[in-house]
């Protein structure tokens, strides 16, 4: 898996200080788990945060707090009737086995979306976007951040072709159009927070029934 495109920075130090959201910090712990470069950058963040916290009184973080978020991470939930959705999600990363997915509904023609619980309180949420191949995405623009880990297929937009293992990061400033690549479906795990706007004068005309 050849990676291209991965987490901005302070995504990846905020990972490794254990300060992220819930929902930002399963994003970016899928996306580590296939990405050698990134698992690198992070424990050299922490080997930093260690001398840090060493250094500095009082100390920043509290004791223990990445552990505890990881240990939340490593909790497996019990598995409700609720994950055993017919058409099965196959091939999820390790790290997605321990959660409750919900079941899969559509959100628009050729794109459906399965909820993901989180285990505590989030500002975000998360899904599994499944988008048949070719499907031209609703152009749209975002009030809050989304992140995005392609975890099969491949999309394109102007910040060029996402394939598995990258990681695209969207913020207020972005107004992009996606288009699924051909071949085989594109199944992404997607952190959103805020709201999602669809631009143009259709899209307005139906945003009421898009709902993710
Ligand atoms: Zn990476």
């Amino acid at each position: 898996m050849t990676v291209s495109h991965h987490p901005p920075p302070e995504l990846l130090a905020g990972f490794a200080a254990g300060t992220l959201d819930a929902g930002e910090h399963l994003a970016i712990a899928v996306h580590a788990s296939g990405c050698s470069t990134c698992r690198r950058l992070v424990r050299a963040v922490e080997g930093i945060g260690g001398s840090a916290l060493e250094a500095i009184e009082p100390a920043p973080m509290k004791a223990g707090a990445f552990e505890a978020v990881m240990a939340k991470l490593d909790q497996s939930p019990p598995q409700s009737s609720a994950s055993t959705d017919s058409v099965a999600d196959d091939d999820l990363p390790e790290t997605l086995r321990h959660y409750r997915i919900g079941r899969r509904r559509w959100v628009a023609p050729g794109v459906s979306m399965r909820p993901i619980e989180l285990p505590g309180p989030s500002r975000s949420r998360v899904f599994l976007l499944r988008s048949n191949p070719g499907t031209h995405m609703l152009e749209h623009t975002h009030t809050g951040t989304e992140l995005t880990c392609v975890l099969r297929g491949s999309f394109s937009h102007e910040g060029g072709r996402f394939g598995a293992g990258d990681f695209d990061f969207g913020d207020e400033t972005l107004d992009h159009q996606p288009t699924v690549g051909d071949g085989e479906p594109c199944l992404c795990l997607v952190t959103m927070s805020g709201d999602l706007r669809i631009n143009g004068f259709f899209g307005r005309l139906i945003s009421p029934f898009v709902r993710l």
